[in-house]
């Protein structure tokens, strides 16, 4: 039986609780889940595309059967080279909604094949996004329950270079 891979792609800038929330949930269903960082985004990230890796695997050592990439261009070329069947993406709320139906509808057109699963965070990661958490670091607000302690120390030491 062919293994069931899933992607998981975004900024992560920086991983969040609510990101890792999703992974687990996504790596119940799949035999492999992937975590890809995006390189070419419009927004201008805090952390570069290494430390948002090394984060990112820091955050999910204990997790064997989820690893972590990085990719450039379109979603569906990257989740092709890699034998990829399905997208996860997290739903938070409401206002997640359109832009996300939007996105996997393009995504199927460009690949009738590549299947894109929603999945939704405990109901204390809904509201929480790694802009909030970038924002409360720069005002010395309290994170350590929206991230890991290594995410914590990286956004602090971060800040205090800025
Ligand atoms: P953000 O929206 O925080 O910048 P990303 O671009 O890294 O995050 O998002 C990658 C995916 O993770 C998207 O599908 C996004 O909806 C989802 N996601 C981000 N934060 C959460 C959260 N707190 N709970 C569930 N899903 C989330």
């Amino acid at each position: 039986m062919t293994r069931k891979i899933a992607i998981y792609p975004g900024s992560f800038d920086p991983i969040t609780y609510g990101h890792i929330d999703i992974i687990k949930r996504a790596s119940l269903l799949f035999d492999e889940v992937i975590v890809a960082v995006a390189r070419n985004l419009g927004k201008t990230p805090l952390f570069s595309e290494e430390e948002r890796v090394g984060m990112i695997e820091e955050a999910i050592r204990e997790l064997p059967s989820v690893r972590v990439d990085s990719f450039n261009g379109l979603l569906v070329d990257y989740a092709r080279s890699i034998g990829a069947q399905a997208v996860i993406r997290g739903l938070r709320a409401v206002s997640d909604f359109e832009y996300e139906f939007q996105m996997a509808l393009v995504n199927r057109k460009l690949d009738e094949h590549m299947i894109t699963v929603f999945l939704m965070p405990h109901e204390k990661y809904s509201y929480l996004n790694s802009s909030i958490v970038k924002e409360l670091a720069r005002f010395n607000g309290e994170v350590s329950c929206f991230v890991p302690p290594h995410v914590e120390k990286q956004l602090l030491e971060k800040m205090r270079k800025k």
